[in-house]
């Protein structure tokens, strides 16, 4: 039986499992793959010490080589189910079984949608949520990105230096994001703010036409080749915990340990209710949930 094992092989889960190794426990972590893991889908990180500028892939193939380097095994399997025992927890994949004594959730979040019409129709015929992934299909096109949070201002950026333009639209005329992000977007010449601008439906046929907005009275079309929402993120929970307390976002409460209220199970990262999501807060709850274990 794993002294530890770790769903979810992005920041907070490759920290928890340096630290748990360097504990002296046993550590497995079961991942899906890179590709459902958030920080890979951002363009520029600027604020992880030590790192003055890196694209979040480059940052994440670091977590990968430093996890490896201490042997921890990094399986790619997507988890089914969870079971409370008396000794632990059984984690059941599609075909196998784990065992373990305490348990970690670290799938994190993923994009949510923006629930207008044509976005699940035109999904990947012009509709993305990844400007890292996708952007190289809109070289030279006119792109529309919707939310105005860091996701938002830091894609429209991304998307600037090789799209023919970027509208950015945002249903207020304040910015969730940073303001070094909304300056820097300022500054490009060919982003163009929309505000106050609620997104009616995607338009297009077989691919994505434009955009239908409406700003105060006025209803019009912005015509772009794609679109990259970002309106958010939701909690990666596709296995129920009975009895498992999450508030009502369907984030995990936890306490300053990030342990849950069931015993021997723990949550790191975006997963938990939490103020700030950054890379850097989801690498500290790896100190903070090892700590946990050994107290516990
Ligand atoms: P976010 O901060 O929650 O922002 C979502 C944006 O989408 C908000 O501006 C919101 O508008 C808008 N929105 C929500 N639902 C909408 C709808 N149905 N239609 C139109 N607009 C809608 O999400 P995020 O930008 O994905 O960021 C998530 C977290 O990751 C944040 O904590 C962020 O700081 C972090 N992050 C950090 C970095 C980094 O490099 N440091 C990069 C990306 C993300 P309102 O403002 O009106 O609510």
């Amino acid at each position: 039986m794993l002294d530890v094992l770790i769903i979810g092989g992005g920041p907070a889960g490759l920290s928890s499992a340096v630290y748990a190794k360097r504990a002296g426990l046993s550590v497995t972590v079961l991942d899906k793959g890179a590709s459902e893991c958030q920080i890979t889908k951002a363009t520029e990180v600027e604020n992880y010490l030590g790192f003055k500028s890196i694209s979040g892939i480059d940052l994440h193939a670091q977590f990968v080589e430093h996890a490896k380097s201490q042997e921890i095994p990094i399986i790619k399997k997507s988890v089914v189910s969870v079971e409370k025992t008396e000794e632990g927890f059984k984690v059941f994949t599609k075909k196998d079984e784990f065992e373990c004594k305490h348990l970690i959730l670290a799938m994190g979040r993923s994009h949510k949608h923006l629930g207008v019409e044509g976005e699940d129709r035109l999904a990947g015929a012009g509709v993305s949520y990844c400007a890292t992934c996708d952007g190289f299909f809109f070289r030279s096109k006119m792109v529309s990105v919707i939310g105005g949070g860091d996701s938002a201002v830091s894609q429209a950026i991304y998307l600037s230096a090789f799209c023919e333009k970027v509208y950015l639209i945002h249903r207020r005329d304040e910015f969730r994001a940073a303001n070094y992000l909304v300056e820097r977007a300022r500054e490009k010449n060919n982003i163009e703010f929309v505000l106050n601008a609620t997104v009616n439906e995607i338009l297009g046929d077989n691919c994505v036409a434009g955009v239908s907005i409406t700003q105060g009275e006025e209803t019009r079309t912005i015509a772009c080749d794609g679109v990259f929402g970002a309106v958010g993120e939701k909690p990666n929970m596709s296995f129920v915990i009975d009895g498992l307390n999450i508030s009502p976002q369907g984030q995990i409460i936890t306490d300053k340990y990030c342990r849950t209220n069931i015993n021997g199970l723990y949550a790191v990262g975006d997963i938990r209710d939490r103020d700030v999501y950054q890379i850097i807060t989801a690498v500290a709850d790896g100190a903070l949930v090892v700590e946990g274990i050994l107290k516990e």
